[in-house]
């Protein structure tokens, strides 16, 4: 969200000051992206294959999105931390603004 306010980070060029879901991955922070440009938070290789929570190398992630506001974050997770965290949720998180 930082990177929304500042204006730091790369942002795509469709994101307006208009409320509007955005895209955003564990792995790039300060990069926002529309739905349409989803490309620019692809992993890279060392990226696709480590845990965006304890930052160990593993060969498979389990991959999880969560809903901060209107901002869809991305992460992958290794066994040990998907486990931990449990990050299957039957419906769209959404907490109330305060
Ligand atoms: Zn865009
Ligand atoms: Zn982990």
């Amino acid at each position: 969200m930082t990177a929304l306010l500042t204006r730091t980070g790369t942002i795509c060029p469709h994101i307006g000051p208009a409320p509007r879901v955005v895209h955003a991955a564990a792995w790039r922070p300060g990069t926002l992206a529309c739905p349409a440009c989803r490309h620019l938070l692809e992993p890279g290789p060392l990226e696709e294959n480590t845990c965006d929570r304890c930052r160990t190398l593993a060969p498979e992630l389990t991959p999880g999105i969560a809903a901060i506001g209107l901002v869809l974050l991305a992460f992958g997770l290794c066994d040990a931390c998907a486990d931990a965290i449990d990050p299957t949720p039957t419906r769209p998180t959404r907490k109330p603004r305060r």
